[in-house]
């Protein structure tokens, strides 16, 4: 078994973003900028939103966090992303979801410019990605595509088994895998006798958010399992939704929790930032 290692990756990707944003510097006297909006005390967002804002300042992008109280208004959001949508010096706008009960979540994504949804979660770049054309793919999905790429694993063909169909992770997981040329199967809280579906895959690929969802009885041998999910366990430990200790010895494969899909999912914001901040600067000249 081989561990497919996002946190190394991830410090390549930021070194090469880095070089990148010197020289674009150079040309633009300008940086990229990234605007994050968090609502609410939810200690793991905040978390997230932290770990984004310090990959940000080490590769020289500007950053500003938009922190709002839970009892926040939609008309507050909504004016606060129709401002940054106009501001020159934001190239990438970030919902942290999720985004509290009276907030209608759908509106809000809808309201970012394409050009500055980083996140991918446009319906503008949802269509771009299930058409197979160019625009900005969500960073979780996006980074695994880059896992397969750095280990040279090829996709073309192969049984991939999707668990988890979420609009931010399994949809466009699913939809990037199909663009790849592989045969894609979504299963999802509704699945029946998830394992009869997990069984064929040649490479599953698990982000639902339950832990030890699947176990070793539930994959063939020398299967490609890559874990998305995030969990905190009793101890305290942040695990992934893959029994690791077992199905890491039945595997060819195997992403850790953490430091597997988690960094990868920062290096591709910092990627689709900088693509955003190069297409504006394409935009002024
Ligand atoms: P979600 O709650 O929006 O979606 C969960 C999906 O899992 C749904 O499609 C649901 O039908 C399915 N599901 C739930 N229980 C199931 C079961 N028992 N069997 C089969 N399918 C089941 O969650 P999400 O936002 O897509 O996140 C999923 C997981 O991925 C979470 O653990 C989250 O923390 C993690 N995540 C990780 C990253 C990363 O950077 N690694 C990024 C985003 C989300």
């Amino acid at each position: 078994m081989q561990l497919l290692d996002g946190k190394t990756l991830s410090k390549k990707i930021e070194i090469i973003v880095a070089d990148e944003v010197k020289n674009f510097k150079k040309a633009t006297n300008s940086v990229p900028g990234l605007a994050v909006v968090l609502v609410g005390q939810d200690p793991a967002s905040a978390a997230y939103v932290n770990m984004k804002k310090k990959a940000c300042d080490r590769v020289g992008f500007y950053s500003v966090t938009h922190e709002m109280p839970e009892d926040i208004s939609q008309e507050t959001i909504e004016n606060t992303i129709s401002m940054m949508n106009d501001n020159p010096s934001i190239d990438g706008i970030l919902i942290q979801l999720p985004l509290p009960s009276q907030i209608d979540e759908t509106k809000i994504l809808e309201l970012v410019a394409p050009s500055k949804d980083v996140d991918g979660f446009h319906p503008f770049n949802v269509g771009r990605l299930t058409t197979g054309l160019d625009g900005f793919v969500p960073c979780t999905p996006l980074g695994v595509m880059e896992l397969f790429k750095e280990y040279n694993i090829d996709i073309k063909g192969k049984n991939c088994v999707v668990v988890g169909a979420s609009n931010i992770v399994g949809k466009p997981m699913a939809s990037l895998l199909l663009n790849a040329d592989a045969t894609v199967e979504i299963c999802h809280i509704h699945t029946d006798n998830l394992k009869k579906h997990t069984l064929d895959a040649d490479i599953l690929l698990v982000g639902v958010g339950v832990i030890n969802l699947i176990t070793e009885d539930m994959i063939k041998s020398d299967a490609i399992v890559i874990d998305i999910g995030i969990n905190r366990a009793d101890n305290g430990k942040l695990v992934g939704d893959v029994d690791f200790a077992n199905v890491s010895e039945k595997c060819s494969y195997i992403t850790p929790v953490p430091g597997g899909v988690g960094p990868m999912t920062i290096a591709m914001l910092l990627r689709n930032t900088l693509k955003a901040a190069k297409a504006h600067a394409k935009e002024r000249v």
